[in-house]
């Protein structure tokens, strides 16, 4: 490999060119000592600690139509449910009595609750747990923003998808990067923990828009960047497509490590679902965050934005077993803090 490169994976300094260099590697041991520089980096600014969250769908109604996605509004094979505000506070109090210290509130972006329904139940949990909360609720406007930042919410999930305009057009038929950049920014001027992040090898993406996608996370200092593979539904517009690869989201997961040095970077599930030891390679390359599905089983199967999804059948206590196993079997630790991002003091 490239000692400049290896240098400037460690200054944390890469250029366009650099990425696309260490994208197109093609030799296994250059790809993996990437994803050593990629380890090495995590260990020195983040740590051994990983933080597990719990993760809750609250909704699959969704109002987009976004051609990959398993909840997309026109996929009328998919039953439509949004949890109960009592059973998801119920939920989060039963995960704080079990220690866990996030609750992760995704789906749909969609009115089904109202924002100040969303509010309430935000507060109420901050009122009865210690947990952080983080939203995963799509694109709103700058005022349910505002409220939901005042009603405690700690961090915001909202993927890029992708930083290319013209691959975020044929992605989402109804929306435009422009749009979502604006929420993003938005959320950071809010003071919320802001995570972006995207889909790798999804339809037609190519190594140069993969590259935008590490220079935007670059220069965008996220606090938290999730990315997984691409997965192809069949019930969508997208379904002759082929699955995004283990070995290139690796790549990207060891390229967003070393861009922001400290982000919280998920191990996720996508990962996991497409590479028997996806998870645990996530981990090894960069990775710092496992979620796991705490969905009520009689609503996660509607969750379907991709098929196969690693958590469906098995009951989340035994993964997070399974998971504290794997964690423990690779040197590292489980975080029994919050796990807030490393740029803010709380
Ligand atoms: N409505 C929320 C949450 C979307 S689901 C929002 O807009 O942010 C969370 C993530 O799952 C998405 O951001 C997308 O990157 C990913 N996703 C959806 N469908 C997928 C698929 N078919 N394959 C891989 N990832 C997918």
């Amino acid at each position: 490999m490239n000692k400049e490169f290896i240098d400037k994976s460690y200054e944390g300094n890469l250029s366009r060119e650099d990425i696309i260099y260490a994208l197109n590697l093609s030799d296994s041991d250059d790809i993996n000592q990437l994803f050593s520089i990629s380890n090495d980096i995590r260990k020195k600014y983040c740590g051994d600690a990983v933080h597990i969250r719990a993760l809750l769908e609250i909704s699959n109604i969704c109002r987009r139509n976004c051609n990959y996605c398993g909840v997309r509004k026109d996929n009328t094979h998919v039953s439509r449910y949004k949890m109960e505000e009592e059973e998801i506070i119920e939920i989060a109090l039963k995960l704080n009595a079990d220690s866990f210290k996030t609750l992760v509130m995704q789906g749909g972006e969609s009115e089904a609750f109202s924002p100040e329904t969303l509010a309430r139940i935000v507060r109420t949990i901050k009122e009865k747990t210690d947990m952080a909360v983080t939203f995963s609720l799509g694109e709103h406007s700058y005022d349910d923003y505002k409220l939901w930042k005042e009603a405690g919410v700690d961090r915001f999930l909202l993927r890029h998808e992708t930083a290319n305009k013209e691959l975020y057009k044929y992605l989402h038929p109804d929306g435009i990067l422009d749009t979502r950049i604006e929420a993003l920014n938005n959320l950071k001027e809010l003071g919320y923990q802001t995570g972006v992040g995207c889909m790798v090898e999804s339809p037609t993406q190519t190594i140069e828009q993969m590259a935008d996608d590490i220079e935007f996370i670059r220069d965008f200092k996220p606090h938290m960047v999730g990315i997984g593979p691409y997965i192809m539904h069949e019930d969508t517009p997208f379904k002759s497509e082929k699955n995004g690869t283990r070995e290139m989201t690796l790549k990207m997961l060891a390229l967003a490590r070393i861009v922001t040095k400290d982000a919280l970077l998920p191990s996720t599930t996508a990962l996991a679902s497409i590479a028997k030891d996806g998870q645990k390679e996530g981990l090894l390359t960069g990775c710092d965050v496992v979620m796991i599905n705490f969905t009520p089983a009689k609503y996660k199967y509607f969750y379907e934005i991709y098929p196969n999804k690693k958590c469906m059948t098995e009951d989340p206590k035994n993964i997070v077993k399974k998971v504290t196993d794997m964690i423990h079997s690779i040197g590292r630790t489980v975080a029994t803090d919050h796990g807030h991002s490393r740029k803010i003091k709380k």
